[in-house]
């Protein structure tokens, strides 16, 4: 299909082309002695992303997931009683994986599409005297419903109960995307991947720990190798990793984190949320609700769109990708067929996203879904219009200096024409 796909799942997100290039290396010595000089730089730069002056980054040849299995089997023991929320996919995910370790988990099960109940986790601390819950595992923004929860209220939560358990918090498509607190919110264990905010291809996974996190590794029996922080620590001090990284994806690292700085995080996180109010208006528009209940908890990084009973989401999905060369974020698990997603994190602006949102109008419409046409492409136009500074030509970027001014050629002399 001529032109490019338009890629708008909530991860992977679209990579630059100058992370592109900046990856595209012949392979080196990951033991020379000019190696460090790579790496090194990462350990100090990433823990500005995650908002950390105390805690120690990790970059493991992993993803997401890898990432989860790292924060639990560093800190835990077999047996080990472990709290978490579970109101969607990846919230459900990440319970699992700590059941299959061998952790007991307290459940709180939420109906999806509503945030981590903070409330049920400040009365469980509370009432756990013994402190036998030794960690709370957080999801800060379920991507399978497009949910953002309160972290800070959970940290309040913890000390409210004066309750010593590590703060877990899954920020894999949060972290480099929405605001993110790791010092602030005394946050643990923090775990992110390279897809998303970081705008790589996924390979890293990335994990931040507190000197609270760092503490209990030598107490913590669960089993680990490749994940293992001591190895890890060891071998980073030097600059050096305890195993062959990929190279390709440090140098990606090193651009994204350029990219990231310059254009400033704070920028990042309102550019993520304009985007995101834009694709709200243009649900509204279309008539359509969001599977997130309350706007408290409208994710900035991903929009999970219900489509009206009787229709299934997957069709418009389908017809998206194979019609229009648009990828649309699927309904996982319970919410399969009920939904259909539009990642709006990354490198991407507004001219893009109004491209997905006529994509996916178009696909609603050829499924039989009765959506005015041009109706969100308008609303989201009209509400990024409407909340932009007013045009101040001095606020755009320069002309280069030997561009042609815009006024039109002077008319050739009449006789000349004839
Ligand atoms: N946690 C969340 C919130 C996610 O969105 C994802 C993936 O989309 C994961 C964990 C798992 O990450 P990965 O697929 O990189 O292993």
């Amino acid at each position: 299909m001529p032109g490019r796909n338009f890629l708008f799942v909530p991860g992977p997100t679209n990579t630059p082309d100058r992370i592109l290039r900046a990856m595209h290396v012949a392979m080196e010595d990951h033991r020379s002695s000019a190696f460090p000089t790579l790496a090194g730089p990462l350990f100090r730069d990433l823990r500005k992303i995650f908002k950390t002056e105390s805690g120690q980054a990790f970059i493991f040849p992993a993803s997401g997931t890898g990432s989860w299995e790292a924060s639990l089997s560093n800190t835990l023991s077999p047996g080990d009683r472990v709290i978490a929320a579970r109101f969607g996919q990846f919230s459900h995910l990440w319970i699992d994986m700590a059941q299959r370790l061998g952790l007991k988990v307290d459940i709180l099960d939420a109906e999806w599409g509503e945030g981590a109940p903070v409330e049920r986790y400040h009365e469980a601390l509370a009432a756990d005297k013994a402190h036998e819950i030794k960690a709370v595992l957080f999801t800060h923004n379920e991507t399978a419903t497009g949910v953002t929860s309160d972290v800070a209220g959970v940290r309040r939560a913890l000390n409210d109960a004066r309750h010593p358990a590590l703060l877990m918090v899954d920020g894999v498509s949060s972290i480099a995307s929405i605001d993110f607190r790791m010092d602030e919110w005394g946050v643990d264990l923090a775990v992110t991947g390279s897809q998303k905010g970081l705008m790589l291809p996924a390979g890293l996974g990335s994990v931040c720990a507190s000197k609270k996190a760092l503490a209990s590794y030598d107490q913590a029996k669960l089993a680990r190798i490749f994940f293992d922080f001591g190895d890890m620590s060891k071998a980073n001090a030097t600059g050096y990793f305890p195993y062959t990284p990929s190279l390709p994806m440090l140098y990606g690292l090193r651009e994204s984190l350029a990219v990231l700085f310059e254009e400033g995080l704070e920028n990042v996180f309102a550019r993520h949320h304009r985007l995101a109010e834009g694709t709200r208006a243009a649900v509204k528009a279309w008539g359509l609700s969001l599977c997130a209940k309350e706007p408290k908890w409208h994710s900035d990084t991903v929009s999970a769109i219900l489509v009206p009973p009787g229709f299934n989401g997957a069709e418009v999905i389908d017809i998206a990708y194979r019609r229009y060369d648009l990828a649309l974020g699927a309904g996982l698990a319970r919410m399969a067929g009920k939904l259909f997603r539009i990642g709006h994190l990354g490198d991407l602006n507004e001219l893009m996203l109004l491209g997905a949102i006529a994509g996916a109008e178009m696909a609603m419409r050829d499924v039989g879904i009765k959506v005015t046409p041009g109706s969100g492409v308008g609303a989201a136009e009209e509400y990024w219009r409407s909340t932009a500074k007013p045009l101040d030509k001095r606020d755009l970027p320069p002309r280069a200096p030997d561009a042609q001014p815009t006024a039109p050629a002077a008319r050739p002399p009449v006789a000349a024409t004839r």
